[in-house]
């Protein structure tokens, strides 16, 4: 670990504006750092640094010291703050205007602008957090859907720290046996230490496989679930997709194989979050070069799909659009009856048909009839992804999760295969252990590489 004196600039103290530019009642500056109480007596009056507390105050700035604005100041004494040092957090007037002034005061009375996600990593550096809830804190940021956001939380709230931590004393005890094994050879009697070293290290196999199998989930609460509207040019796809959207962000039109592209729309399902994928239609290409592409796009999209809405505007359509389909991806397929609104009287034969069921939902964009029943029937579909209990046992959200503890898997895999070959010496062996406690340290936070600690802030927001 970087000793924390060693860290750019971590001894200067930083102010930045939390919150988003633009218009707004108010807005919310934070500061941070060995300054904060000094940077306070200058600028604001009265000003009482009695930590935890809020009070009234007027900021002045600027060579002539004018008035900035009447703020609320709360002071925030180390380590009982945030980032676990000194802190001012300064609701000013919101706009454009009145926060920059304040912080271009901040700025020239000795404070630095922080970089994007600075406070949050002196909160990680002075242990108010672990990497883990750092990255938590931005998801609950980004969260667009009420599962992501309970993950979140869950993240926060240490559930995936904890299970790492677990995950990590079960290395660290293997080694212990490995040791014991090294020091004291003829103590123990034959085989029982050498199996039990081979027992607790299937153990800890298969419960970093359990962990790795959550990060598919924990990526679909990220991204939302792929959701794909397939299905023969005209069969009312793109009419379905700005029905269920209630907004025209595709252009509908009649002739066949216009949609070209992919539209993609993102939307809430049963708190579930939904990327809305709007394909060009599936038929045999003819010679045309960007119909072709449009298909194979269409096709790429069904192939990673987790939910297929195959449209079809009569049963034979539907059931060859079907059959296509199912062609091409094993996710689960909701079979879309569209523009039932055409459906007449004298068309008694066909909806005898519909009636057993060669489709699941019925709609019309036109008149909007079906449309809350395909809402909760793909919703049912995609409620089997969603996690057990929305992540309270702790699952991987990241590339960045899935990577570490794969390693620490591989570790102790090549650790387990060297074990029971007896070839390599017990001490060289271990080595992979050590290996994989790392990749768990890492993961945590307990070691800091700077490339990691880069990496992770990097995307976080200014002020964060
Ligand atoms: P896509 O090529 O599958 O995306 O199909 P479109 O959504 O562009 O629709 C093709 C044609 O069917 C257009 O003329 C639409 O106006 C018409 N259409 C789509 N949905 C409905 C519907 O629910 N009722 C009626 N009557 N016409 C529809």
């Amino acid at each position: 670990m970087r000793d924390r004196a060693e860290l750019p600039g971590a001894d200067d103290t930083i102010a930045a504006i939390a919150t988003p530019p633009g218009r707004g009642a108010l807005a919310m500056l934070r500061v941070s750092g060995r300054a904060a109480r000094a940077l306070g007596a200058a600028l604001f009056e009265p000003f009482d640094w009695t930590p935890g507390r809020t009070h009234r105050a007027v900021m002045r700035g600027g060579p002539t010291g004018a008035v900035i604005d009447t703020v609320m100041l709360t002071v925030y004494g180390a380590p009982r703050s945030f980032t676990g040092e000194d802190m001012l957090e300064v609701s000013t007037h919101g706009g454009h205007l009145v926060p920059a002034l304040a912080l271009d005061a901040l700025l020239a009375a000795g404070a630095r602008a922080a970089l994007p996600g600075e406070f949050t990593r002196r909160a990680v550096a002075n242990g108010k957090m672990d990497l883990l809830q750092a990255e938590a804190a931005a998801d609950l940021v980004e969260a667009r859907s009420t599962a992501m956001h309970r993950a979140a939380l869950h993240q926060m709230d240490g559930a995936l720290t904890r299970r790492i931590a677990a995950l990590r004393s079960a290395v660290i005890a293997t080694e212990a046996l490995v040791a014991y094994d090294v020091d004291f050879p003829e103590e123990d009697s034959g085989a029982l230490p050498r199996e039990r070293v081979a027992r607790a290290t299937d153990e800890l196999l298969a419960a970093l496989e359990a962990l790795l199998a959550t990060a598919g989930t924990g990526e679909l609460l990220r991204e939302g679930a792929l959701v794909v509207l397939a299905g023969a040019p005209n069969s009312g796809k793109s009419s379905l997709f700005n029905a269920l959207l209630g907004t025209t962000r595709a252009i509908v039109t009649e002739v066949p194989g216009t949609t070209r592209d992919a539209l993609e729309a993102r939307l809430e399902l049963d708190g579930m979050p939904v990327r809305l994928v709007d394909t060009a239609g599936l038929r045999d290409a003819t010679g045309d070069q960007v119909e072709r592409i449009g298909i194979e796009v269409a096709e790429r999209y069904v192939g990673a799909a987790h939910a297929v809405l195959v449209c079809g505007e009569d049963a034979d359509r539907l059931a060859a659009a079907d059959a296509r389909i199912a062609a091409l991806t094993s996710a689960p397929r909701v079979r879309v009856r569209t523009k039932i609104d055409l459906v007449s009287r004298s068309d008694e034969l066909e909806t005898s048909i519909v009636a057993n069921g060669y489709y699941n939902v019925a709609t019309s964009a036109a008149t909007g009839a079906g449309l809350g029943a395909l809402a909760t029937t793909l919703g049912g579909t995609l409620a089997a992804l969603r996690p057990p209990e929305e992540g309270a046992e702790g699952m991987l959200t990241r590339e960045r999760h899935r990577r570490a503890v794969a390693r620490a898997r591989d570790g102790v895999c090549a650790f387990a295969d060297a074990w029971r070959a007896e070839v390599i010496p017990s001490p060289v062996a271990a080595v992979h252990l050590r290996e994989a406690a790392t990749a768990l340290e890492e993961l945590i936070g307990t070691v800091q590489p700077d490339d990691v600690l880069d990496a992770v802030f990097r995307s976080f927001c200014v002020g964060k």
